[in-house]
């Protein structure tokens, strides 16, 4: 994946906060806006040997060393699922492990990889500019890994800043709010994310309909694309619902199904309420006589449905069943 550090609302908001102190942030907001960018932006900026007020200046060896993700004094705190699909390297053990089939990469950020930075919070820095440890997403620490993290917060030893990243702040711990400068991204402005994403190499049209399904957050519309979402796929998929075609979702994994039906359940209750939907078009929208009771009963199981995606039994069947409980909603009599 690109990392969009030159996004304009994204370089705004780094300049803000640079202008600012704080040993710790904490981004909070809906996914999509940019957390992770905004947080290596951050930790760039620390790291750079020629930092100007808006930020890293993208040349210097220290600059080099991030964007090749090598970087001595960056510690970068992630599932090792994200740190695949991002493009950072495991630790040697993990990565052996791994290889070796003895276990799949964590989907949480495990307790080994918090202690390895522990103890880079207490080490010297290699290229006198200090250190960064970057969190990302916070909420998947669990209760023994926070609290390792939240030791070092408390006390920390110097000369390491911290950039957590979240996009569910409500579920860390509120020590660790706390102990963290909290800032809410910010949205871009609608044109600005269609200039940007053309500029990614979407094509228009095709970004405008996507910021459409993405409710206007352009870094989701950038994963969307990769993972060859298409305007076409989303304008059918209230109809296939309708008919029970769980084809229509065999791409997908349970959580990115899962999403897909809050928004066509939103946009129904939206309609319901004589309000114009958010994620659809209109047209593209099917009848039902679904009352917005039943409506709101099935936003309530497709959320506890989102709680299980990570593990689920079986995905094909997930998907199944998920299609087959939107038919019954939608053709359900009041
Ligand atoms: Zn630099």
């Amino acid at each position: 994946m690109s990392a969009p550090l030159n996004a304009p609302w994204i370089a705004r908001q780094a300049t803000d906060l640079l202008a600012q102190r704080g040993h710790a942030w904490l981004l909070q907001g809906p996914s999509g806006l940019g957390q992770y960018e905004l947080a290596l932006a951050l930790a760039s900026a620390w790291l750079c040997e020629k930092p100007t007020p808006q930020g890293a200046c993208g040349d210097c060896p220290s600059c080099h060393a991030i964007a090749v993700h090598t970087h001595a004094d960056l510690a970068v705190l992630m599932p090792e699922t994200v740190m695949i699909e991002l493009g950072w390297p495991l630790s040697e053990k993990a990565q052996d492990e791994i290889d070796k089939k003895s276990r799949k990469p964590s989907k949480e950020i495990r307790v080994d990889a918090m202690r390895d930075a522990v103890e880079f919070s207490q080490r010297t820095d290699a290229r006198g500019r200090g250190k960064a440890v970057l969190v990302f997403p916070a909420e998947r620490m669990n209760t023994i890994t926070a609290n390792a993290l939240l030791k070092t917060l408390e006390e920390p030893p110097g000369d390491v800043r911290f950039v957590l990243a979240t996009e569910a702040s409500h579920m860390l711990l509120p020590t660790i709010r706390s102990r963290c400068l909290a800032h809410t991204m910010k949205w871009p402005e609608a044109d600005e994310a269609l200039a940007w994403l053309t500029g990614q190499g979407v094509q228009a049209p095709v970004a405008q309909a996507l910021l459409r399904s993405a409710g206007g957050r352009p870094t989701d519309v950038l994963r969307q694309a990769e993972s060859g979402l298409s305007p076409e796929w989303w304008a059918a998929l209230p109809k296939a619902m309708r008919q029970g075609d769980a084809r229509h979702l065999a791409d997908m994994s349970s959580a990115q199904a899962i999403d897909a039906l809050q928004k066509l359940c939103h946009d129904l209750v939206l309609r319901q309420a004589g309000a114009a939907p958010r994620f659809f078009d209109a047209a593209q929208l099917p009848a039902t006589s679904a009352s917005v009771m039943v409506l709101t009963d099935w936003f309530k199981r497709l959320m506890q449905s989102a709680r299980t995606a990570e593990h689920p039994f079986n995905a094909g069947l997930m998907l199944e069943a998920l299609t087959a409980d939107a038919q019954q909603t939608l053709l359900s009599k009041g």
